[in-house]
């Protein structure tokens, strides 16, 4: 149980009698306030400003039984302690100034974390490095913003010619650098969210059986009757450290049924929604494209080996029955799944509320290189910053903490 709030040191002395030093784990005997012992625990006293919260906090490390928790809980709120909201602690951490907004989201995802490489990407995001990118850019556009404003206030001292050459270039320097990094095929945010691959094909040619033995459980009905799969089915694997949504979709074909045409309406949508199509073929049928959705990348599986036929060039051979060929393709879904989300070099976006910012700011920034007037410029550079600041929570997020914060459990 945590505590945090200018009366954590009271709480601690009601509930221990003898407040231990600071930051040193001591065993103490709980008790409420007629004397009855609730628990032994460790506990720790935490005072701020250099706690988590940045405020006066305590630690209890109870046994943490229905019993013991209500009882010292009660005890707690009988001293004036409320119980804590979804993310408070972080909230509070973020309002004094213990961290910035992209660190507090960070602990979020930390603690949302399924896979290796969400909790890898959240300690790194946590580590600070994209506020320090953001803080950077900040910084350069307030220079250039003092600049513009000292040509507002004294009009006569004219800027000499490269002055303005020199901002227009340091502007196209960010402008380029936001670009790159706002066009960084969505890898953080994808990391983040999950990657969603759609296993399509004609009907009967297995792809209920290749998601079930991938899976390694029957998620999916099969069925030798052509057009059972209806609706979409959705199964989550870790690939390569990526949490990944595996769609079984209805097999596609023209049909008269409504019911299997709607199935077929929602395959094509999520196809063309995912990020990875897995197009599955008969073996002794042959490949080809099925086409519908071309911007996403496709690979394509042979099933039925077991059944004879050979696979052309590029295309891997499997069997859902013998389970031949799936380790090959566990891999290969691996690899497509770090590809589409690997963060090697600097640390990627991670959520669509900074890459909408960031966006804002770029175009502000291309609103400032074209600007007539040192006033309009001026103008774009101050809300191309106040855009760069709304991500990392420097400026105008009271509106957003609450839905930020709300996604957190309690006690973090
Ligand atoms: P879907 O309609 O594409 O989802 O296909 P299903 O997974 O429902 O499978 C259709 C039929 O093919 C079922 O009778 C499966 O048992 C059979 N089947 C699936 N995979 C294989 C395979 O690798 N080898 C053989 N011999 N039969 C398979």
């Amino acid at each position: 149980m945590r505590v945090s709030g200018p009366a954590s040191g009271a709480l601690l002395d009601g509930l221990c009698g003898i407040r231990p030093e600071p930051r040193r784990a001591s065993l103490r005997r709980l008790r409420d306030a007629g004397g009855e012992e609730l628990d032994r625990a460790m506990v720790l006293w935490l005072p701020g400003p250099g706690s988590y919260s940045g405020e006066d906090s305590a630690e209890l490390h109870l046994h943490a039984s229905r019993a013991v928790i209500a009882g010292v809980a009660d005890a707690l709120a009988r001293l004036g302690a409320r119980p804590a909201e979804p993310g408070e602690f972080t909230r509070r951490a973020f309002l004094n100034g213990r961290m910035d907004l992209i660190e507090a989201e960070a602990v979020g995802d930390l603690v949302a974390a399924e896979t290796a490489g969400q909790r890898r990407q959240a300690l790194r995001q946590l580590d600070g490095a994209l506020g320090e990118l953001y803080r950077g850019w900040a910084e350069r556009l307030r220079l250039m913003l003092a600049e513009q404003e000292a040509l507002i206030d004294f009009p006569d001292e004219a800027l000499p010619p490269e002055t303005e050459a020199a901002m227009l270039a340091e502007l196209s320097v960010l402008q380029a650098a936001l670009g790159q990094h706002l066009d960084d095929g969505r890898r953080g945010e994808r990391l983040r969210e999950g990657l969603v691959f759609a296993v399509t094909g004609p009907p009967n040619v297995g792809k209920s059986s290749l998601v079930n033995a991938l899976a390694g459980r029957d998620v999916a009905i099969v069925s030798e009757l052509p057009g059972t799969t209806r609706d979409a089915l959705e199964t989550r694997l870790e690939l390569g450290g990526v949490p990944v949504t595996l769609v079984d979709t209805a097999g596609l074909r023209e049909t008269g049924d409504a019911i299997e045409a709607e199935g077929v309406r929602r395959a094509r949508s999520r196809a063309a929604a995912a990020d990875l199509v897995v197009s599955v073929y008969d073996i002794r049928a042959g490949t080809g494209g099925m086409g519908g959705h071309e911007s996403v990348p496709e690979l394509c599986v042979a099933n039925k080996a077991d059944l004879g036929g050979v696979a052309p060039e590029g295309v891997l051979a499997v069997s859902a029955t013998t389970g031949a060929g799936l380790d090959r393709l566990r891999v290969r879904l691996a690899l497509e799944a770090h590809g589409l989300t690997d963060a090697a070099g600097p640390p990627p976006l991670t959520r669509a509320r900074h890459r909408a910012a960031l966006r804002e700011a770029a175009e502000r920034l291309a609103g400032a290189r074209a600007a007539a007037w040192p006033e309009l410029r001026a103008e774009d550079l101050r809300l191309a910053l106040r855009a760069l600041g709304r991500v990392t929570g420097q400026v105008g997020v009271e509106d957003i903490l609450d839905t930020i914060f709300a996604r957190f459990c309690i006690g973090k």
